[in-house]
């Protein structure tokens, strides 16, 4: 029998993690897995936060696919389309022309993008936190945003460099905010211009609470230690327009702002427009609990998807609820669709992906945090505790778990580095400054 062609499209939590388990799992006189993700790396995004604010190395918080992946293909491109009628995607690699890619089975984990809204001046203004790029730039802009109100003496500059405004309160929302003023809090030391109370942070979140991952007392215990901390919450409150970097708030209130993250929620990968794959009314893929895509009754064969994506049913709620976005899921779902996409190859039965979701921790910066895992409440270092001894256990590989270790280990008795390297974003600037244009 000729080796079964695998296409995995996205190395992300489910990508990466299904094609490790299939390396594993399944011989390769079985099997040859294909990935293709744009990225050369799979990113943890629950460290983003945490290098945004300079705990970890951005590069320990990523995972680079060609060292993991040895059994596998890899290819640094986009799949722009996905015929599965003829079991053929279209991939745009990062160089030369499009090419065409057949496949007996396909996983389909291309993610999510932040949900924006058509909110004037967001384009122009905002930025999403979804990417290692969003996370290092965040942290060089709010750095520098403290070099320039040091610098100035015009205290309208000052006070719009010093304003900070995140909109959307889930994880990654709280998780940013926190963790970037915790960092901003820590710099400041070393800015005698400044003042703590100079800066300005603002989360604009359109409900009545926080972090709906965990029950409403965990929530508002969340609120209540940022507002001790002098953030601005202002919850029922939405983001009307952003023009020139004005923030306007439904709640009436207006002021400039040179930092506006937008995090509020994500949707389906649009790449998924350009498929025949059956979607719900949300765009996410239809997908039976054994991660297989369904068309009404149809299963379509060879067909797989998972993670932020994927409408998977979730097994353990009432009927009709579905598997939240989350990497907890995810990489779990991803083991599960490995091991059947083996069993269907070996010609047994797939079982079907069943995980209570356990609950959520959440950092609120350096020894401060929030869990509700197994029923069980905790806040405050014991929380923050947790949520690192989880996180370091789910970031793939020995390798990455050891780094992460050292940088927390070094960031404890050294201080964490909070310099900014903006130059990064423009580093030709200077270069082209110097270097005559040669006339013609
Ligand atoms: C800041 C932040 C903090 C978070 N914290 C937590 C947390 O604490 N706990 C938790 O459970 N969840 C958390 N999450 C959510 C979690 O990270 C996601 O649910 C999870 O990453 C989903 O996995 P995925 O594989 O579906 O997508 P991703 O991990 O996003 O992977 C998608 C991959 O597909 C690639 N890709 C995209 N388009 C294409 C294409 N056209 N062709 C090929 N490849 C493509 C991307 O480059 C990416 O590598 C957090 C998310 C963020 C943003």
């Amino acid at each position: 029998m000729k080796p079964q062609r695998i296409l995995v499209v996205g190395a992300g939590h489910v990508g990466l993690y299904a094609a490790l388990r299939l390396s594993d799992k399944v011989r390769r006189r079985e099997a040859e897995v294909t990935v293709v993700d744009p990225q050369p790396h799979m990113t943890y995004q629950p460290f983003l936060p945490e290098a945004a604010a300079g705990n970890i190395s951005p590069r320990h918080s990523v995972v680079p696919l060609r060292r993991e992946l040895r059994r596998c293909r890899i290819v640094s491109g986009a799949v722009t389309r996905i015929e599965h009628a003829r079991k053929v995607a279209t991939v745009q690699p990062i160089i030369g022309p499009a090419r065409e890619i057949e496949y007996d089975h396909i996983v389909v984990a291309p993610g999510s993008v932040s949900r924006t809204l058509p909110i004037p001046g967001l384009r122009e203004h905002g930025i999403g936190f979804k990417t290692i790029g969003e996370a290092i730039y965040l942290r060089n802009h709010v750095l520098d945003r403290l070099d320039v109100a040091a610098a100035t003496r015009d205290t309208e500059t000052r006070r719009r460099a010093l304003t900070f405004v995140f909109v959307g309160g889930g994880y990654a929302g709280i998780e940013a905010l926190a963790e970037m003023e915790d960092m901003a809090r820590d710099a400041l030391k070393y800015y005698p211009e400044l003042e703590q109370g100079d800066m300005h942070w603002v989360l604009v979140e359109a409900t009545q609470r926080v972090l709906p991952e965990v029950d409403r007392d965990m929530g508002a215990y969340t609120v209540k230690q940022l507002i001790k901390r002098g953030l601005d919450i202002r919850l029922d409150t939405r983001l009307e327009s952003c023009v020139d970097g004005v923030v306007k708030l439904s709640d009436g209130d207006s002021f400039p702002a040179d930092t506006i993250v937008w995090t509020a929620g994500v949707k389906p990968s649009p790449m998924l427009d350009h498929t025949d794959l059956p979607r719900d009314p949300r765009s996410r893929i239809t997908c039976l609990p054994t991660l297989q895509v369904v068309d009404g009754d149809r299963v379509l064969d060879g067909a797989w998807s998972a993670g932020d994506c994927a409408a998977v049913p979730d097994l353990t709620g009432p009927p009709g609820t579905y598997c939240s976005p989350s990497a907890q899921h995810a990489v779990r779902q991803a083991v599960r669709l490995a091991d059947n996409i083996r069993d269907v190859i070996r010609g047994k039965a797939p079982t079907p992906y069943k995980h209570k979701h356990v609950g959520s921790v959440a950092s609120l910066g350096l020894h401060k945090g929030v869990a509700q895992v197994y029923g069980i409440k905790l806040t405050g270092p014991l929380a923050w505790f947790m949520h690192r001894t989880y996180h370091v256990s789910r970031i793939p590989s020995f390798n990455r778990k050891v780094r992460v270790v050292i940088d927390w280990t070094l960031a404890f008795f050294l201080k964490r580095e909070v310099v900014a390297l903006g130059q990064l974003h423009d580093p030709r600037e200077e270069f082209t400054e110097v270097t005559p244009k040669v006339p013609g």
